[in-house]
């Protein structure tokens, strides 16, 4: 390709999509299906995403494998089998490189550039992208298929520059794989991350010493490997099972959600109900009854019960204790599930720093200096986190309509119409966005649910010679009201989580994801393009 400056007013290409993780690849083909020119820009070196990057071990997906995988086409979810209930990163990888293959997508796609800034211009109607390359492109529309989750976040500690051993962040690990074999190792977090891959390094360090800022909810994942009648089954039926996923709250079919409330029931169901779930693995202990998520004495009977089953893991009394989330209702930061997580801390070389009670003050030459104790280590794992939703967004230097910085516009929190796009930024879209259900689902569906639409909508816009889409100020202001309106019926807002950007310092504190549920979510979507786009400007 050649990297030009255009002047002409013809743009180098209909789209750019920025990233080339599930949905960057997605979107790519849906455009060339659409015959529209379409180059994909990519940070790292390859497909992937998420799977790209976060090569941690025991790093795996917590949708089932059956779940977690493309459902756009029948001849590829044929061709591929998964082996396990929840498929390992190295599988995952496997998965996006072969529909990579079979759909040809890596000649679209310029790896290892980083798209820096994208300016557009109201005269000609298209965005100037510029990368880290040098490469300036020119395109119509602009799509950030760049990741709630890709920003990966390494706190500012004092002192991380003097550390002589080696350290990682889980979600940039090293390609070729970390030994930790009689090695003395920190690992600092314990979110979805840190409880993957506490067991599987405390297998081989010599001395593992973990550090806790919140204790989280986890219940054992249940993996195993998946049986032929099973595989059998979902490859007769993913695309009907998929049409059905995308009509759920949370985009998932293997478990049923109650609908009772929690009154409703007698103490015996609640127990048996929740004890089912909690056995069967996975998510589907938060759908035990109607209003977990919704009422402190409904969710209060589930956190007891989760915190009765994570304190039989844990040999010693006091060590339990630690271990049990006590400052947040279950289900409103991410539930992580596990293997062996709990019961890694009953070996005799691995210990727990509540840095509540003894913060970290800095990491030192040797190791992390806490609560006045130098704890040496060979290695840190830093299991941190992202600075999700909107760190990737805003790592970009976007400058619509006027020069208006998105950056700006977002400083109290991001505000967009459907998560889609953002009023003063025409033809800009986000994929899975800030505003939509996004984190709080099954991702893959909710990333063919926004590719779909904006497929759709750039064929109509192309066929329709209708320059410009953009979201009003008006139905802006509105989503953003609703969205708030229905995370204040629930009680996610009274999580200090990463949905509420509360793992970075200084981010503003706003519920980001849409409660709603992807089955509402996705009727309100369908309504829109079918009104031919209320809520948005339509420009010739
Ligand atoms: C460890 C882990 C486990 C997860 N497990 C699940 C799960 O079980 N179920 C689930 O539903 N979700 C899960 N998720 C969420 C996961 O992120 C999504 O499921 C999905 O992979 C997101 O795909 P994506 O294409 O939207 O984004 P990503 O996969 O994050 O891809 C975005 C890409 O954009 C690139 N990029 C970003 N900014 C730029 C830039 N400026 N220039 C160039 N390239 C850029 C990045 O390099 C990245 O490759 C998990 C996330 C993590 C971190």
């Amino acid at each position: 390709m050649t990297e030009k400056q255009n002047k002409s007013g013809k743009s180098d290409f209909d789209a750019i999509i920025v990233g080339a993780g599930f949905a960057g690849m997605y979107m790519l083909h849906r455009l060339r299906g659409l015959g529209l020119s379409v180059r994909v820009i990519e940070a790292g070196e390859g497909v992937g995403g998420t799977w790209y990057w976060n090569r941690y071990p025991g790093a795996r997906c917590d949708i089932e494998s059956l779940e977690y995988q493309y459902g756009f086409s029948d001849e590829i979810q044929r061709d591929w089998t998964w082996t396990e209930r929840y498929a390992a990163q190295p599988e995952i990888l496997r998965y996006q490189n072969y529909v990579a293959d079979r759909l040809d997508l890596r000649r679209d796609i310029s790896f290892s550039t980083r798209v820096i800034a994208a300016q557009h211009d109201a005269a000609s109607g298209l965005w100037t992208v510029e990368t880290d390359q040098g490469g300036t492109y020119e395109t119509r529309f602009f799509i950030m298929a760049t990741g709630c989750l890709s920003a990966a976040r390494v706190p500012d500690f004092k002192g991380i520059n003097d550390f002589e051993g080696e350290w990682y962040h889980t979600g940039g690990w090293p390609h070729e794989g970390v030994d930790f074999t009689g090695k003395r190792v920190a690992v600092i977090g314990t979110g979805s991350s840190g409880i993957q891959s506490i067991p599987l390094i405390a297998e081989q360090a010599s001395q593992l010493t973990v550090f806790q800022r919140t204790a989280n909810f986890t219940l054992p994942a249940g993996n195993r490997p998946l049986t032929p009648e099973e595989i059998a089954e979902t490859k007769a039926r993913l695309l009907e099972q998929r049409q059905h996923a995308r009509q759920t709250p949370g985009g998932i079919i293997c478990f049923e959600y109650n609908e009772k409330l929690a009154e409703e029931m007698t103490p015996e169901e609640r127990e048996k109900e929740l004890r089912t779930r909690w056995m069967q693995g996975g998510f589907a202990f938060l759908g035990a009854y109607g209003d977990l998520t919704a009422t402190h004495e409904a969710n209060a009977y589930a956190a007891d019960f989760a915190r009765d089953q994570m304190r039989c893991a844990v040999e010693s009394p006091q060590l339990a204790e630690k271990l049990l989330p006590n400052d947040h209702p279950v289900g409103v930061k991410r539930l992580c599930l596990d293997t062996n997580y709990l019961e890694t801390f009953n070996l005799p070389h691995v210990e727990l720093v509540d840095v509540r009670e003894a913060p970290i003050e800095k990491i030192t030459a040797k190791g992390v200096l806490s609560g006045g104790r130098e704890y040496e280590v060979d290695a840190i794992v830093f299991a941190t986190g992202f600075d999700a939703m909107t760190g990737a967004i805003l790592s970009v230097d976007i400058r619509g309509r006027h020069g208006i910085s998105l950056r700006e516009k977002w400083v109290a929190g991001p505000r967009t119409y459907l998560g889609l796009g953002s009023a003063g930024f025409p033809n800009l879209f986000f994929i899975t966005g800030p505003g939509s259900p996004s984190v709080l689902s099954n991702m893959i569906v909710s990333i063919e649910q926004h590719v779909d639409w904006i497929a759709d909508c750039l064929a109509k816009l192309t066929s329709g010679n209708i320059r410009s889409i953009e979201a009003t100020q008006e139905a802006e202001d509105s989503w953003v009201a609703h969205v708030n309106e229905v995370a204040a019926e629930t009680l996610y807002p009274q999580a200090n989580s990463w949905y509420m950007g509360a793992n970075i310092p200084g981010k503003p504190q706003v519920f980001m994801p849409y409660p709603g549920g992807v089955g509402v979510y996705g009727q309100k979507l369908d309504e829109v393009a079918a009104s031919d786009y209320e809520g948005f400007r339509l420009d010739a």
